[in-house]
């Protein structure tokens, strides 16, 4: 399951978007356990492919694939050394799969901001310092850790290079992730310090209503974090907060005039997700069935038995052979059996890698 950590500095509008995000998600989607900690949210990824699929089969169930956002507040300038809510708030960083990271490009006297004046690069720099001296500290204890490591074992300083070189990296004001690894090990190496600022980056600029319907084209601010994003390999996204609350409290009807109406195609969170698939190369594929129709997040490029592991392991460990159809031809034709009699389900087996949209039956030994 994926985890999306919202950062950015107080009164960006943090709250406001993951208020948004999480009622918007939430409705379809009947998660128990949404409610245990307010500052998590289970969302469920819109998927009209589920519905029609669910639909056709009359499935008792209809279970989308689901994010779980974590509003990560208290960063502020000194966190990591203590500040505010501090290194309790950076370790939650560290448990997820990316970082949604709010920025303030919109105007409002009425919201004062921590420095002063609207300003997102050296807001987004303020709060990647705070990431990146947390990660130092990481690092000082594993080269000390190292060092004495390579005393004894010379296979050690390898990794004490590495570790040296990360630092220095780290030092000159850079993250982790543009860090380029020597080889596999070092590779495998940088993933398992597990740092923070090794983590992928969406950055969402927060702009204001009249911003939205040009995607922040005419708007400076985010040409500068377009600039930026694109320095370290990240994406950004344009959003308005505010417009996602009024967006989040509409059914499916009103939404679809209130966007069009705002000259969009989709909401903030339609376009989140898709960034955050993107950015952590993610993809779905489906099952259909009389008892439950449901989409599955995997990596893209995992083979079949990998993606069978998804739904159980006993489906990876016994798999035979997988049935695939694109759910276009299995909608088109009505049922598996008149796919199967037009030749449009493939026979796969362990080397089939899943293309997004497969609607898959797996056989597999028990
Ligand atoms: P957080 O501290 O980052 O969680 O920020 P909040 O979500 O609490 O927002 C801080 C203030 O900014 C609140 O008064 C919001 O109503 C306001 N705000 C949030 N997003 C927007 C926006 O897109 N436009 C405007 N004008 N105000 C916003």
């Amino acid at each position: 399951e994926m985890k999306l950590g919202i950062i950015g500095l107080p009164n960006v509008g943090k709250s406001t978007l993951f208020n948004s995000l999480t009622k918007a998600g939430a409705e379809s989607a009947n998660y128990p356990f949404c409610t245990i900690d307010p500052n998590i949210g289970i969302v469920s990824v819109p998927d009209e492919r589920l519905k029609l699929l669910g639909d056709m089969y009359q499935s008792k169930k209809v279970t989308p694939a689901v994010i779980e956002f974590v509003d990560i507040a208290g960063l502020v300038k000194g966190a990591s050394k203590g500040e505010g809510l501090g290194n309790q708030f950076l370790s939650n960083i560290r448990e997820v799969d990316a970082i949604v990271h709010v920025v303030r490009c919109f105007e409002d006297d009425n919201v004062v901001h921590v420095d002063g004046s609207v300003n997102p690069l050296r807001d987004i720099e303020t709060i990647n310092l705070e990431l990146i001296f947390s990660d130092l500290e990481v690092l000082e204890r594993r080269i000390s850790k190292a060092a004495k490591a390579a005393r004894m074992d010379k296979t050690c300083a390898k990794e004490l290079a590495l570790l040296e070189r990360l630092k220095e990296h780290l030092e000159s004001g850079s993250p982790a992730k543009t860090m380029e690894a020597g080889d596999e090990d070092e590779s495998l190496l940088l993933k398992e310090y597990n740092l923070l600022t090794g983590k992928p980056v969406i950055y969402a600029a927060n702009v204001a209503e009249e911003d939205l319907a040009d995607d922040g084209a005419s708007n400076a601010k985010v040409s500068e974090v377009r600039e930026f994003a694109e320095k370290e390999g990240g994406e950004v996204f344009v959003i308005c907060a505010q417009i996602e609350q009024e967006i989040s409290e509409l059914d499916e009807d009103e939404k679809a005039m209130f966007l069009e109406d705002l000259g969009l195609k989709e909401s903030g969170l339609e376009k989140l997700i898709k960034a955050s698939y993107r950015t952590l190369g993610l993809m779905s594929f489906l099952t259909a069935g009389e008892d439950e129709t449901r989409a599955w997040t995997i990596k893209i490029g995992t083979k079949a038995p990998q993606a069978a592991g998804k739904i159980h392991s006993d489906f990876e460990r016994g798999f035979i052979k997988a049935e695939v159809v694109n759910y276009r031809d299995l909608l088109e034709q009505g049922s598996l059996a008149a796919a199967r009699e037009k030749g449009l389900v493939g026979i796969e087996g362990k080397d089939y890698v899943v293309r997004d949209g497969d609607v898959i039956l797996f056989r597999f030994n028990v």
